[in-house]
């Protein structure tokens, strides 16, 4: 799988409708400071289903649709598709291109798409689930992370390492299956208590 191409309009600093094309190999994308770089890696994660906002470095929804300029006014919509090649048959979808898209009104309606088709945004995670770029995936590393992840005690590191390597699935079902085995148990003390009370 890969990401081919993003497209993206009215999305934070994205006045006009932008195409940005990701070939094989490394793409490095430079520019001044405030230029809109980060932007970019803001609306793959709001695309993969990013639902905290602070995690977009906005500090309310709205904040991520543009908010107008000097030459431009601001627009009522947001609007990002991500492209993906999908021969290889990573993601489980019957189609060799993948294309996700979101879209924010200003109202606060939200829409999402998987090839045009309208789904749930539980749709695009299901989609992207155990692939490594889900929206909780660590394949997006921010500034902020990259600090968080220096910075962070061994426990939380583990925890890191966890995430990335898959773990963190197993040990939440093991937490309900867990649950589950003790609310069985308290069952099977009641049975009891109740078949006692019978005999
Ligand atoms: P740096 O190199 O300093 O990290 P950058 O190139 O990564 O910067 P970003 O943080 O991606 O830049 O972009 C910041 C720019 O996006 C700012 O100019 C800000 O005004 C603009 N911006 C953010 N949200 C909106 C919005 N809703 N509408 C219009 N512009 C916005």
């Amino acid at each position: 799988m890969q990401l081919k191409r993003l497209e993206a309009y009215g999305f934070k600093s994205f006045a006009e409708k932008t195409e940005i094309v990701f070939h094989r190999g490394i793409t490095a994308i430079v520019g001044p400071n405030g230029s809109g770089k980060s932007n970019i890696t803001d609306a793959i994660r709001w695309v993969l289903g990013e639902q905290n906002t602070r995690n977009l470095r906005a500090a309310k929804a709205e904040d991520i649709i543009f908010s107008g300029s000097s030459a431009r006014k601001a627009l009522n919509v947001a609007e990002v598709s991500l492209v993906f090649d999908n021969s290889d048959g990573t993601l489980p979808i019957a189609y060799q291109e993948v294309v996700v898209t979101r879209r924010l009104f200003r109202s606060g309606e939200s829409e999402s798409y998987i090839n045009h088709a309208r789904c749930r945004i539980k749709d695009v995670y299901q989609l992207f689930a155990d692939t490594g770029i889900g929206h909780e995936g660590m394949s997006i590393i921010g500034q902020n992370s990259m600090d968080h992840i220096l910075n962070s005690r061994p426990e939380e590191r583990r925890a890191f390492f966890e995430e990335t390597a898959g773990i963190t699935k197993y040990k939440t079902r093991k937490g309900e299956a867990l649950r589950k085995m003790e609310s069985t148990e308290k069952n099977l003390v009641r049975v009891q208590d109740i078949m006692q009370e019978i005999d």
